[in-house]
């Protein structure tokens, strides 16, 4: 097919595959028994990739970060800058591919057709765990860049490639590194390209073409703890309750209570750029949305996806309460996990849940309402403001990799570590160009993840096509 991948490119992910880069969860990274295998990345990726080892400059930073930089080589001006009409140096703001090299467990391997760390490649797929997620993205940026390279290719601004090795985690040991060093040298980004989402096959309802869901803005994050705490004693004397009743009675208001539906640009844009291509009469309900929204709002949310893109969404994720069913618990306490739309704020968040949970608190019970310590919270990021003719080219070269799909701009409900580079960029691209159906999408995180050779073939072209542009579109330049 056109779209396949070499053999030995496929090759060069599997060996990445059969590292088992486990998010390690300790303190200490560098002093965890997995480490070698994070240690064993590196040294693949410079051994794999000769001409990126040579040009490139790479940076550790700290034990689970790389920084790789693909200086600009406009001549007469710094790294970072080109010279502009009548000589004077403007900047040309890098752009960074972010990408993660750790992955989750796979606890189940007995189930897999192909072991989850084989890297084997079969039936016309690379297996194993990380393919999807996130190893293939940043074996395709390598592949990107060593064909550049080979091909004498000189990008004139500054291209980073960003790794990360703690993403299924929190990201601080990584992400977040990576934007301090970038800030601290007081760099600003024109565009960052990270995971988030992926050309949806099936996925959008009424819409039979491939849809290229372009994550342009992403909703935000936070995880707050409900405590009720009461007094502990022996069950056959509970009084008025429990402080596990009396949580039930918070957390059951807070679910009946959801936040108000609303359309936000992102998601009205979306709904434009789907509706010519929609079956009637959608496409022009879609079209109408708008002024139909107060009509339509209701029906279109009984979809949970939909739901989840036109509110803040939450949902109760753990409880606790009580050790021994004969005592009363003293403390009961609960997780609830928020994504916050575009509009909501952290604490505009935290107030209405506290005024929805007070209303139906029992008297003698204390409650109390926190983000979760260490839970790391966020507002929700803007939509990304794009350099001129990034969305074209990322349009054109969406029908490069399927000609007949459609490409939306999109709002991305799960958090990325793109999020933390909103103090250094306005631009972030949440996206991965395979064409993926909603089972296949299921594979993430579970058993049988694997990437067809098609999917990756399209991963490598397109960062291959958006490197090189970026490389060349620099007010100013020459082609590379
Ligand atoms: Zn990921």
């Amino acid at each position: 097919m056109a779209h396949e991948c070499t053999a030995s490119q496929a090759e060069r992910l599997g060996k990445a595959v059969r590292l088992k880069t486990i998010t390690m969860a300790g303190e200490d990274p560098a002093a965890d028994p997995g480490y070698a295998e994070f240690l064993a990345m590196e040294r693949l990726l410079r051994d794999e990739f000769p001409r990126a080892a040579a040009a490139l400059r790479w940076e550790k930073l700290g034990s689970l970060a790389l920084l790789l930089s693909w200086e600009a080589v406009e001549a007469g001006a710094p790294a970072g800058r080109a010279a502009g009409p009548g000589g004077a140096a403007r900047p040309a703001p890098p752009f960074l591919f972010y990408a993660h090299s750790d992955v989750v467990p796979a606890a189940d391997a007995s189930s897999w057709t192909h072991p989850p760390f084989s890297g084997e490649v079969s039936d016309g797929c690379i297996w194993g765990r990380g393919t999807l997620d996130d190893k293939g993205i940043l074996m395709a940026l390598m592949e990107a860049v060593e064909a550049l390279l080979a091909a004498g290719v000189r990008p004139s601004r500054t291209l980073y490639i960003a790794i990360g090795g703690d993403e299924e985690l929190l990201g601080t040991r990584g992400a977040s590194v990576i934007v301090k060093a970038l800030a601290d040298r007081g760099i600003r980004l024109g565009c960052v390209f990270d995971e988030g989402s992926v050309i949806a096959q099936g996925a959008v309802p009424f819409v039979s073409k491939p849809v290229a869901l372009v994550g342009v803005a992403e909703k935000g994050f936070l995880n707050l703890e409900v405590s009720v705490t009461g007094k502990a004693g022996h069950s056959s004397m509970p009084g008025r309750g429990t402080a596990a009743g009396a949580l039930s009675r918070v957390l059951a208001e807070i679910e009946k209570r959801p936040f108000p539906l609303r359309l936000t640009p992102t998601v009205a844009g979306f709904f434009k750029a789907i509706a010519p291509h929609a079956s009637a009469p959608m496409g022009r309900l879609f079209r109408l949305l708008r002024p139909l929204w107060p009509f339509l709002k209701g029906t279109l949310s009984a979809s949970a996806a939909f739901d989840a893109q036109v509110r803040t969404t939450q949902a109760a994720t753990m409880l606790r309460a009580g050790v021994v069913p004969n005592v009363l618990p003293a403390e009961a306490r609960g997780v609830v996990n928020i994504r916050i739309l575009h509009g909501d704020t952290v604490e505009g968040v935290i107030e209405r849940v506290r005024a929805k949970a007070a209303r139906v608190m029992p008297k003698g019970f204390t409650l109390k309402i926190a983000p979760l310590p260490g839970g790391d919270a966020n507002g929700p990021i803007p939509e990304a403001r794009m350099p001129a003719g990034l969305w074209e080219e990322l349009a054109s070269a969406v029908q490069d990799a399927v000609p007949d799909a459609v490409t939306a701009p999109f709002l991305v409900v799960g958090a990325t570590d793109s999020r933390r580079f909103t103090g250094i960029t306005d631009g972030i691209v949440r996206f991965m160009p395979a064409l993926l159906t909603e089972e296949h999408i299921g594979l993430l995180h579970n058993v049988d993840e694997r990437i067809s050779l098609e999917n990756y073939g399209r991963m490598i072209s397109y960062y291959t096509r958006i490197m090189r542009w970026a490389g060349n579109s620099v007010p100013g330049s020459r082609s590379g």
